[in-house]
């Protein structure tokens, strides 16, 4: 019998180093090497042997861009020559530091560009750094020139959350899809908790942002709504923090050490082996590291048991669940108030428009009766119809 495939994904940070001095920013560190690509090859290697899965790898950071076009040039078709991985790649970047020279290379390889945008200027600059706004445009410019393809994340902070309605409108406006992160407490700041967005915060947003996103479907993406619907509708998750990301996720540092996921890079406690000894999938698994990401799995298992959204929520991310716990698991992620009623909303509308469409001598129009505004089932359509 052939072996169902299983995708997994290789995060690789080159560089934990940033020009940005984001306020909320917990994933920078001032100083970090830049990645070799002695490292790149031995990632190859390591990766030759470990697996025959699909895998995608995203470069990340820190800024990635620092690395320079050099590292990208060598980079790109060393990992592109795993053809038994049918390797995909993205990347996530302020942009900055996006020359013609760097954009011409991700582009032979049509590199999907990530990067971050808070929403107008001010708002942005206020809580990434005065500049950024600019210098992101200059960079989405030469990139948008050779062709690349970029999506914005816009980071929700305490502050920046009163300002949602012009944030949505800034996105609508210029036609950008929206996908949103909400600010984590900063782990690497006096003030870890100053800008992170309170689960509560977050729930209320993620429904505010629905019901806007329903009112200008034909106009606008917001991503993450996406991805809620298709895990109501399709009870699996689409994103990492809906799955049980721990064995098919990982993230190699600037210096070749291997991590459950780029948010814990820098972590020493947090490191699994190391891509030049090459270890195999079950080494990972049984480093201490890999074993504390699968107690999480069984803690999910256990207490998110009588939770009705557990097939396909997972308990969220175990970073966010554990990391602030000083690695103890003692919770599942603190967002998961924000994720149960985002997938409450999604089912009870779901379930009353279709009680009101069954009513209405089956007209499966998707519209609310009580509003008569695009419902939950005519994103649902428009979902299935891409
Ligand atoms: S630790 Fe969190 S961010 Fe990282 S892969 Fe898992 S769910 Fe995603
Ligand atoms: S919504 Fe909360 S209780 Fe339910 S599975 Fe997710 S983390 Fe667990």
């Amino acid at each position: 019998m052939m072996r169902q495939k299983r995708p997994f994904h290789v995060m690789i940070i080159p560089t934990l180093g940033c020009p940005s001095k984001c306020a909320y920013c917990w994933s920078s560190e001032v100083g970090s090497p830049v990645m070799s690509i002695e490292t790149v090859k031995d990632i190859v290697e390591w990766l030759n042997v470990f697996r025959n899965d699909p895998v995608t790898f995203t470069f990340h950071g820190g800024e990635p861009l620092l690395a320079g076009a050099d590292f990208y040039r060598i980079a790109l078709p060393l990992l592109s020559d795993l053809k038994h991985l049918s390797p995909n790649f993205a990347l996530q970047t302020n942009l900055w530091m996006l020359t013609h020279e760097l954009a011409e290379v991700l582009a032979k390889h049509q590199i999907p560009i990530g990067s971050s945008l808070d929403g107008p200027m001010e708002i942005n600059d206020l809580q990434r750094s005065e500049g950024y706004y600019e210098r992101t445009m200059r960079g989405y410019e030469i990139a948008k020139e050779h062709g690349l393809q970029v999506q914005f994340i816009c980071t929700f902070t305490s502050y920046s959350v009163k300002f949602k309605e012009a944030i949505f409108n800034y996105f609508l406006e210029n036609g950008l899809t929206l996908k949103l992160h909400p600010a984590l407490p900063s782990l690497r700041s006096d003030e870890p908790e100053k800008w992170a967005l309170l689960p509560e915060e977050y729930g209320d947003l993620l429904v505010y942002l629905m019901d806007k996103y329903l009112e200008n479907m034909d106009q606008i993406e917001v991503r993450n709504i996406n991805d809620y619907c298709r895990c109501v509708f399709t009870g699996r998750g689409t994103v990492c923090t809906f799955v049980d990301c721990m064995e098919n996720t990982f993230a190699v540092g600037p210096d070749g050490r291997i991590y459950p996921c780029y948010r814990f890079v820098g972590m020493p406690q947090y490191v699994m082996g190391d891509v030049r000894d090459r270890p195999s999938q079950a080494d990972l698994a049984g480093s201490e590291a890999g074993m504390r990401m699968l107690q999480f799995k069984d803690y999910v298992d256990k207490n998110c048991k009588s939770c009705k959204h557990i097939r396909y929520c997972r308990g969220g991310c175990p970073y966010n669940a554990m990391v602030p716990a000083s690695g103890d698991i003692k919770g599942v992620d603190p967002h998961c108030v924000a994720y149960k009623k985002i997938f409450d909303e999604i089912s009870d509308r779901f379930n009353k428009e279709m009680m009101a469409s069954l009513g209405m001598e089956k007209d499966f129009s998707g519209s609310s009766e009580r509003a008569n505004k695009p419902g939950i089932m005519a994103l649902m359509r428009k979902l299935a119809s891409n």
